[in-house]
């Protein structure tokens, strides 16, 4: 017999910008944000019309330390570089899972191109908390193109990209450094299915665009997610409307103590201060000026 995840709470996203370019909703309860361990922070950023501009929009220079940020693009486009050199751009249905462990500074902004036609952008940034051992850790790069990342049919209207862990047996490309479960599904029309996930996990399902309901509880509109029980493994999805996309975040629960500020995640107050000094010293490096 199968046994399920209840349903522990479900939530609305709270409005929010972050820098001159992404507005949208903050999608995890910052009160309770330890619910989600791994996770740390789910903003939503979109759907938005982007107005055409010479100088791309987003958010400058910033540092991070102790986590890592993953992106996912649903519409438009992203550029990224940071002082670890890295640079990219993240297109629909690509994924950019940065690990900024010991520390980088980077800049976000909408695609040069896109900056310029203007457009919809539709995106997510998940933050991943980073276990103690691997918070020191050298930077690491993931720039997963849609064509990496597998898919699975669950049925005729029904399609799970496998972005990191397993399920369904289709195990995603994305290293982790926790058990981190992370898919998006995307549905077409009216339908219901069964999704196993792990028991132990902390599992939360946002509904970025159309309507579902878990384990026949009331319809969820997009911008709301739903926290899942750690005990059970199963969850019956039923979606409404042309078009849901869905966003699955499961993932083993560090614990471990956390001291965070801002960008910055660690586990003790001395590492924070130790966190500033680095970074005020520019251990964390530059980013070259660049004319747009
Ligand atoms: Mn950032």
């Amino acid at each position: 017999m199968k046994s399920f995840k209840s349903i522990d709470y479900t939530w609305v996203g709270r409005p929010q910008q972050v820098g001159d370019g992404f507005v949208g909703q903050s999608m995890i309860p910052s009160q309770r944000f330890s619910d989600f361990s791994p996770f740390l922070m789910l903003d939503h950023h979109g759907p938005m019309q982007v107005k055409p501009s010479p100088v791309p929009k987003g958010v400058d220079e910033h540092p991070h330390r102790g986590i890592e940020t993953v992106t996912v693009v649903f519409d438009g486009a992203l550029q990224h570089r940071d002082s670890a050199g890295n640079k990219g751009v993240i297109f629909a249905g690509d994924v950019q899972w940065m690990s900024a462990a010991s520390g980088l500074v980077h800049e976000e902004k909408h695609e040069i191109n896109f900056s310029r036609r203007g457009g919809v952008l539709d995106f997510v940034q998940l933050w991943v908390n980073l276990p103690r051992a691997h918070k020191m850790e050298k930077p690491r790069y993931q720039e997963l193109t849609s064509a990496q990342i597998p898919t699975v049919e669950l049925n005729d209207q029904t399609q799970l990209r496998v972005i990191s862990g397993e399920i369904a047996g289709v195990k995603g490309p994305a290293l982790t450094y926790s058990p981190v479960v992370l898919v998006e599904v995307i549905v077409k029309g009216n339908t219901e299915f069964d999704l196993q996930l792990p028991e132990g996990f902390n599992v939360a399902v946002h509904v970025a665009r159309g309507s579902a309901s878990f384990n026949n509880e009331k319809q969820l509109p997009a911008k709301n997610i739903a926290k899942l029980s750690q005990k059970g493994e199963w969850v019956t999805v039923a979606a409404q409307g042309d078009e849901t996309r869905l966003l699955i975040l499961g993932g083993e629960p560090i614990n471990e103590p956390i001291v965070s500020y801002g960008p910055f995640v660690m586990n003790t107050q001395a590492e924070i201060m130790q966190t500033l000094q680095d970074y005020q010293s520019g251990k964390m490096g530059f980013l070259e000026p660049v004319d747009y």
